[in-house]
């Protein structure tokens, strides 16, 4: 069994009230700008901020630095097939590396492409290459409070009427995110995966899966679709990936990695033209950025990642950290996804208006009352495009504590407690491309 050696992410010490002022003055009151050792706990992300197991460390140890054919790279082909099912492997530098190589394949100028959300860097490499990202999302996942169980879910007859709309043949690709990480991490039932198989087939299109948490949306077909309450975390993981015809992976998130990623294929003719671009883009087709060392960590994590224990502490970890938030009185996204818990911003401030970011204000609330970090996914990361005011809380994976949870819990309840006295901000400076505004932006109190 494995344990962990290591922990990343923020420092130990909760620096002072004003000297935590101070920083948040100095960040431009964007989290992004804040240093590591500015903050105590760190819920930016989700992707590559894990702890490593002492296997992968072992791993790493003996890893095959060569170029071509390194031993890392078979470790991890072999891991891939096992745990995943592709035996075609293109390693990539990370997820949207592989978002890269497989678009640029499939996807010409004129196409429309769709995915039941494009995550950000999805929705990017579709436009890049001239495609139209349209997403298709379930009735539900646009509602914040309903229980529904996979909010994350593709809606087959809106990507029907699409593919009426603007003719089949303009489909090269039909995308399927698991979990949805756009909305809320929700998770997307085997059933819909299945009905999105057919649609491909209806449409003569490739289906891509992005499996990027594919263990975390495993986790949440057992616990609630009829007929897998009994099977293995891992048979559910790879039965998933069964019906796509390819993948792409970010081997941050559920390869329980810092770096990399890959893309995995069926087709040798897809094969072949994936690995030559990605030679040009990320490297020679046995390591695609990757050092021997990541290729070697990511093939142990891959087979970590399926393990009952690993996932029942991850996905309850996440729930408690919702059930804490909900506790202190805090409006959160329901059901609780599969690694993050989703704050309605727009619920704690109500006195704040959008154009005021009230999801940046709590972020900075978060940081001013407990040295938490968040970050904002409403009107300041997505502007003119009126999305509820979300404020993502991801946790790491192996990385914090009951402890931490308990501060997290108690700091947003300080933080609603005085809600009424929070102000919104207003951008000071603001970088050229107005999408990618939420890493660099600077703001101010108004
Ligand atoms: C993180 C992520 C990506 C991109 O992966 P990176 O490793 O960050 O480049 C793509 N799709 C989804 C759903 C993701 O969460």
């Amino acid at each position: 069994m494995f344990s962990y050696t290591s922990a990343t992410a923020a420092t130990t010490e909760l620096l002072a009230r004003e000297e935590r002022e101070r920083r948040l003055e100095q960040a431009g009151y964007n989290g992004f700008n804040l240093a590591s050792s500015d903050v105590f706990i760190d819920l930016l992300t989700d992707s590559g901020t894990g702890t490593m197991s002492n296997d992968q460390w072992a791993a790493m140890m003996q890893a095959d630095e060569a170029y071509a054919g390194s031993e890392s790279f078979t470790a991890l082909e072999n891991a891939i097939a096992d745990v995943m099912g592709f035996e075609r492997v293109v390693p990539t530098h990370q997820g949207r590396g592989a978002e890269n190589v497989l678009y640029g394949c499939l996807i010409e100028e004129g196409d429309v492409v769709p995915n039941n959300t494009h995550f950000d860097t999805t929705r990017a490499h579709v436009a890049k290459n001239g495609g139209d990202p349209v997403d298709c999302p379930v009735e539900a996942a646009g509602d914040l409070d309903s229980e529904e169980a996979f909010k994350g879910n593709i809606d087959p007859d809106k990507v029907r009427a699409l593919a009426s709309d603007v003719g089949a043949d303009r489909i090269p690709a039909v995308l399927l995110t698991i979990t949805n990480n756009s909305v809320a991490g929700q998770p997307v039932s085997m059933e819909n995966i299945r009905q999105t198989r057919d649609l491909a087939d209806e449409l003569d299109a490739t289906f891509v899966i992005d499996a990027c948490r594919f263990a975390e949306n495993a986790f949440f077909v057992r616990e609630r679709e009829d007929g897998y309450g009994n099977r293995e975390l891992a048979e559910i993981a790879r039965e998933q990936l069964s019906h796509a015809d390819a993948i792409v992976m970010s081997g941050k998130k559920d390869g329980l990695a810092n770096v990399g990623g890959f893309v995995g294929v069926r087709d040798p003719d897809l094969f072949e033209r994936t690995k030559q671009r990605a030679i040009l883009y990320e490297g020679f087709s046995t390591y695609g950025g990757m050092a021997g060392r990541d290729m070697a960590a990511m093939a142990v994590g891959l087979r970590e990642a399926v393990t009952e224990g690993y996932l029942s502490a991850r996905i309850g970890q996440v729930r408690d950290l919702g059930e804490r938030l909900r506790e202190a009185g805090v409006p959160i996204y329901t059901p609780v996804g599969g690694h993050a818990v989703y704050v309605d911003a727009g619920r704690v401030f109500p006195q704040i208006p959008d154009e005021a970011f009230p999801g940046q204000a709590l972020v900075c609330e978060l940081y001013r009352e407990g040295g938490v970090r968040g970050v904002e996914l409403g009107s300041f990361a997505f502007p003119e495009t009126h999305r509820p005011e979300l404020v993502r809380l991801a946790l790491p994976r192996r990385t914090y504590h009951v402890e931490h949870l308990e501060h997290i819990g108690e700091t947003a309840g300080a933080v609603i407690d005085r809600s009424e006295e929070t102000r919104g901000l207003e951008i000071v400076s603001e970088p050229e491309n107005e999408a990618l505004r939420h890493f660099s932006a600077e703001l101010k109190p108004v």
